[in-house]
């Protein structure tokens, strides 16, 4: 803009001033044309005069030779000439200011010379006599004048130029710099009057601008607290994978670190082949879904394609944390499979037996020894299936009991008085000791717990062993450590035998569902307490009880 005005002020400078100077040598031109006429006029009067006093004999003298002056006849006949041969001059009647002298008594005439570069001047004045005396003198042309000027002329431009350089910066910068100064973003009033209407439009744009930008930031931070209170991963990237927008829950799942930098690819996040997969199916305009797995984190990543106008402008990928689902979905194919298994085997053991009995096979005397299999098969059975609904129960939140208060030394001494017989037989020794401990629980479900770890401690034990079971009541609650002499877990077997089905030794004689640790930990999760398992192989295990503290 500064260099438009610029441009603009030197020209119409510039323009003037040669317009002005036109103008002034014009003017001066006909001021000088008119004073040598002038002047002429005077001293042909002068010399007219003498001649009509004295005739020829007054040309004859010495008259200055500087105008030339001709005397012509009334017919044009040049009768003197002080610069030329008067008789080598042609008839003069033609002359325009002989004619006009003639015919009026005076005349006037000017010519340019062949060059151009000269003009003459004439002035004719009639005598008495009807002959003319013409005096002449030369005057520069117009052209003469600006070339005899030139060099103050271009003196003077050059200088008119500096000044009007100088002074069209100056003017163009003293314009702009009010509208320079002009802030957009609050405009002041006291700019140029003709700018108040843009000024104006410019606040109203600014005030709907502001309106828009906060409605802008407040539906942002509303999809903000939004996506971030989901657990569900959120990601939306455009056509060349960049992210878009994303909620924490996303990176939190892809195990990527936060914050994620400006056009960053969602490739970045999450080096899988089923996620790179899933983000080029999207952006192939086709929906789809993987399931990633990585150690134990199970991830479902859905990719969707988005579309604006017709063409696909990026996706949509929601990333959901469906470890606990494949785990469960994993843990029941598993117990399905194992609780087939298990029932199979008894039942064909059952299914033999008892053919064997029915086509009259067995001796009378091998008949108890037989029937005994099948009482114990069958016992087997209904203790499997009998955890089994302990578990399925537990599975559905528990029985549905009352909750009350338990006396866990109680509990624990008519355990022991139940498996007395076992230890005899396996000549296990079997010995209480603590205080009484007082629970808040489902007096079935802490039996259950106290059961089946007594029974393990009883049953994979050797003989000789010891049994020791101790109730406390410390300061963060009631504890029962049921301890043995036993055979002992191996480390890597620690943390699987509370796994349903699980057993160490699948041909130890003691061996039984496998369901019993597992209603242990869902037991104990169910009343709030934890259970804890130390164990080291031939020496024995201890697990200890915690129950949080209870108040009666
Ligand atoms: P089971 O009915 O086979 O005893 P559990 O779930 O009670 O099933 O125990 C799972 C496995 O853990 C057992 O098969 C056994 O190998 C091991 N186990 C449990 N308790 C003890 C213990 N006190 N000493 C040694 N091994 C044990």
């Amino acid at each position: 803009m500064t260099k438009r005005i610029f441009r603009s002020i030197l020209t119409v400078t510039l323009t003037v001033l040669v317009a002005s100077l036109v103008l002034i040598v014009g003017v001066l031109h006909g001021y000088f044309q008119d004073r040598v006429l002038e002047e002429l006029a005077r001293s042909t009067a002068y010399i007219a005069r003498g001649v009509e006093e004295n005739g020829m004999a007054y040309l004859n003298d010495d008259l200055p030779k500087s105008s030339r002056i001709t005397w012509v006849a009334s017919d044009g006949t040049v009768l003197y000439d002080n610069w030329e041969d008067e008789a080598s001059m042609g008839n003069h009647a033609d002359r325009e200011e002989v004619q006009e002298a003639l015919m009026l008594g005076r005349g006037s005439a000017s010519r340019y010379s062949d060059t151009l570069s000269q003009k003459t001047v004439y002035y004719a004045l009639r005598l008495s006599d009807g002959s003319v005396l013409r005096t002449s003198d030369t005057n520069y042309s117009v052209w003469m004048m600006v070339l005899q000027a030139l060099q103050p002329v271009a003196l003077m431009m050059v200088l008119a130029f500096c000044l009007a350089l100088w002074l069209a910066g100056r003017v163009a910068r003293q314009l702009v710099e009010p509208i320079n100064a002009i802030d957009p973003s609050a405009p002041s009033e006291d700019v140029y009057e003709e700018l108040s209407p843009l000024l104006t439009k410019i606040r109203s744009q600014n005030r709907q601008i502001q309106r828009q930008l906060l409605d802008l930031q407040q539906r942002r931070e509303e999809f903000t607290a939004i996506t971030e209170n989901m657990s569900e991963g959120l990601l939306v990237i455009d056509q060349e994978t960049r992210i878009l927008s994303y909620n924490s829950a996303a990176l939190r799942l892809l195990g990527a670190k936060a914050p994620v930098e400006e056009g960053e690819s969602v490739l970045t996040l999450d080096r899988e082949a089923g996620f790179r997969r899933c983000v080029e199916e999207a952006l192939a305009g086709r929906r789809c879904e993987e399931l990633l797995e990585r150690d134990d984190d199970c991830r479902r990543v859905m990719a969707n394609p988005v579309e604006q106008e017709g063409k696909l402008a990026g996706a949509v990928l929601i990333v959901l944390d469906v470890t606990e689902k494949e785990q469960r979905d994993r843990l029941r194919r598993e117990f399905t499979a194992n609780v087939s298994h298990e029932l199979k085997t008894p039942l064909t053991s059952i299914l033999g037996t008892a053919e064997i009995l029915e086509n009259g096979m067995v001796k009378p005397g091998d008949v108890a020894h037989f029937a005994g299999n099948i009482h114990r098969e069958a016992q087997r059975l209904i203790g499997l299936v009998n955890d089994i609904i302990k578990l399925s129960r537990l599975d559905e939140g528990g029985p549905a009991a009352q909750w009350e208060s338990v006396d866990l030394y109680g509990q624990a001494r008519s355990i022991l008085d139940q498996l007395s017989t076992a230890a005899e037989k396996k000549q296990v020794t079997m010995t209480l000791s603590g205080t009484s401990a007082c629970v808040r629980g489902v007096p079935q479900i802490v039996e259950e717990i106290l059961y089946n770890l007594c029974d393990n401690a009883v049953a994979y034990n050797r003989p000789g062993g010891t049994v020791s079971v101790t109730v406390e009541d410390t300061a963060e609650g009631a504890r029962v450590t049921v301890a043995d002499s036993g055979i002992g877990i191996p480390p890597e077997a620690q943390n699987r035998v509370f796994e349903r089905f699980y057993r160490v030794d699948k041909s130890h004689p003691s061996g039984g569902t496998g369901l019993g640790l597992s209603i242990v930990k869902h037991g104990a999760a169910y009343l709030g307490a934890q259970v804890t398992l130390h164990s080291e192989p031939g020496k024995g295990s201890t697990f200890v009880l915690q129950f949080p503290k209870y108040v009666p």
